[in-house]
């Protein structure tokens, strides 16, 4: 057997004979006669109207399937109409009286080669969507395999896809129902094949670099769109361990689906709001679809994954908030102000992977100039950030959330910032909103001072990641000592209770965003310890929205007073797992805590 490690994109278990798919181009190059020069010219105007024939139908198709991602191929009918890329191909044609293909081929090197240049990783990768069209244009051009579908007639179902390349269009045509899953050499994250993936739920890994030339077609290939393992050849032992994996997935899957549309309200009547952490613009995507109450958490700073720090003016931030806001309204949207380190504002992107929060966390300087510190050292910035997000406001419903306070003096300052930022939407005659102000409360100081900020926030919002590693002095990505990062900890939970209940003799709006609330275990206590209020990756919502459809508010009051009372971690996991039983068994099928425990 032969394991090759990519990036898992789409998760989900697929187990499968391999087809594979390879569309590297084979060009072939020859002169025409100056009487055909037209007939070549008409081939390519004839591929055009083909391919966006063909883009309308995969859009249409792509809408239907409840899917907003109709967006993607609009894109790449405008590539289509552009002239940099098909009247270029005619210029090459009359020019150098060459056959269509070869023409094509050059225009897109010429257009490739300017894509290149660009600095902009994001707008880089959008040359995907100019090969995807190039080759479209190819396959139009009659020559090689016939269009989409028809190219996958024959193949059994069940099969896996190896390829090169997957690219947006070719996967939007690909017919899912004769494939369990795909794996492809090239691929990113934020790639439309990849998003496209997790749309459709098709396990996906990609960014495997060989992998089309190892695998032999036929051949046994189990892909976990979770891990990123792609298993060639795997023995009998293997595959029947990864099909327990994926039926207990199927059968989690399952049960999630119909809590996507159910409100997170507790057996006995009490309201939960489950919001969505959110990094980059595809979360917002899966925040919608999964029903989530709101942005809770938006990560600001992952703007600068995607645009340079000096690019990002006030106006480029502007359309960024106001899109996020228009598309979540009326629901509420919580823009964490940058939380960054020096380092990392030269750096970025390189300084910070794609990650969830507990990478977020780890990559950034921990005690430093970060977040707030920076931010009121660097002003300029800052101000440009809040007119930016004040200007935003008009469009939805903002709030403003400061991360890493530790106390009240800071929350002060910043505050200042604020109103030299609406000031100056004054004298440029532009109104400034009132926005609802929150502070994190995510470092020890701030826990204990709970009550201070109460009285002078609008919101208060809990980073657990943050506030368990500094209570706990552990730093997580040290090995010798990261199994101390103890969510039960007894330390923890007081914190907790100790903020809400400053929150709540304040009046004072609580809510959880750190990775803690995605947890189906921990999640009960959180409500337990009076918690109502969470926020959480987009993929974390149904699961907890079922845990909170079955689990009584009274009885995890009841839980976490015992628990409250108790020395040790184990003692604290042992009970709570006790006294969840099924609830949590069923959401949780791969879960170790919870099979140690039966
Ligand atoms: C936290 O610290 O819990 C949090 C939500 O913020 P981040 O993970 O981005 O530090
Ligand atoms: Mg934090």
């Amino acid at each position: 057997m032969q394991r090759l490690t990519g990036i898992g994109v789409s998760p989900g278990i697929a187990i499968g004979r391999a087809v594979l798919l390879l569309q590297n181009p084979l060009v072939v190059r020859f002169p025409v006669k100056a009487g055909r020069v037209d007939d070549e010219v008409a081939r390519l105007e004839r591929a055009r109207r083909l391919s966006e024939e063909q883009l309308r139908e995969i859009k249409a198709r792509v809408t239907r399937g409840a899917s907003d991602l109709g967006h993607l191929f609009d894109a790449q009918i405008l590539i289509l109409q552009d002239p940099m890329l098909l009247a270029r191909a005619i210029d090459v044609v009359r020019r150098e009286q060459v056959n269509a293909e070869w023409a094509l081929q050059r225009a897109f090197e010429d257009v490739s080669a300017i894509f290149d240049e660009i600095e902009d990783p994001y707008l880089r990768e959008r040359r995907g969507d100019v090969a995807d069209v190039a080759g479209r244009l190819r396959m139009n051009l009659g020559y090689g395999r016939s269009a989409g579908r028809e190219l996958f007639r024959d193949v059994e179902e069940g099969s896996v896809l190896i390829t090169d390349e997957l690219t947006p269009s070719m996967a939007a045509q690909v017919d899912w129902t004769k494939f369990a899953g795909f794996a492809s050499d090239t691929g990113s994250r934020t790639y439309h094949t990849a998003i496209l993936a997790r749309s459709l739920h098709v396990p996906a890994i990609v960014g495997l670099g060989d992998a089309s030339a190892r695998v032999l077609p036929g051949s046994t290939v189990v892909i976990d769109g979770a891990t990123g393992d792609l298993l060639i050849n795997p023995a009998e032992d293997e595959i029947e361990a990864t099909r327990a994996r994926a039926a207990r997935w199927a059968r989690a899957l399952r049960s999630y689906e119909h809590y996507r549309s159910v409100p997170a309200v507790t057996g006995d009547g009490l309201a939960i709001s489950i919001q969505a952490n959110v990094e980059l613009p595809d979360d917002l995507l899966f925040a919608q679809e999964y029903g989530a109450d709101g942005v809770g958490l938006y990560r600001s700073e992952f703007l600068l994954a995607t645009i340079s720090p000096d690019a990002l003016s006030e106006d480029v931030q502007y359309e960024a908030y106001r899109a996020m806001l228009q598309r979540m309204a009326p629901l509420p949207v919580t823009v964490r102000t940058f939380d960054v380190d020096e380092e990392q504002l030269v750096s970025w992107p390189q300084g910070l992977e794609r990650g969830r929060a507990a990478t977020a966390a780890r990559s950034r300087g921990p005690l430093g100039l970060r977040a707030i510190r920076l931010m009121l050292a660097r002003r300029d910035m800052f101000r440009t950030q809040l007119c930016a997000l004040l200007r935003a406001a008009r469009h939805g419903r903002l709030r403003l959330l400061f991360p890493f306070v530790s106390g009240i003096e800071e929350l002060r300052e910043a505050r200042a910032v604020l109103k030299e930022a609406a000031e100056e939407l004054e004298r440029r005659g532009e109104t400034a909103p009132a926005v609802p102000v929150g502070v994190m409360i995510e470092i020890p100081s701030a826990a204990v001072t709970a009550d201070l900020f109460a009285r002078e926030v609008d919101f208060l919002s809990i980073g657990t990641n943050d506030l368990i590693q500094y209570s706990l002095a552990v730093d997580r990505t040290d090995a010798r000592v990261s199994r101390l990062y103890e969510p039960l900890h007894p330390a923890v939970l007081r914190t907790l209770r100790h903020i809400v209940r400053a929150a709540a003799h304040q009046g004072t709006p609580l809510a959880l965003c750190g990775e803690m609330a995605s947890d189906p275990v921990l999640l009960p206590l959180l409500i337990g310890l009076g918690l109502t209020e969470f926020s959480m990756s987009p993929s974390a919502i149904p699961v907890a929205k079922q845990v909170i459809c079955q689990v009584r508010a009274a009885n995890m009051r009841r839980v976490a007073q015992r628990v409250l009372r108790m020395a040790t971690v184990e003692e604290i996991e042992r009970h709570l797992l006790a006294s969840l039983g099924e609830v949590v068994r069923r959401a949780t099928p791969d879960d170790e805590r919870v099979d140690g425990a039966t």
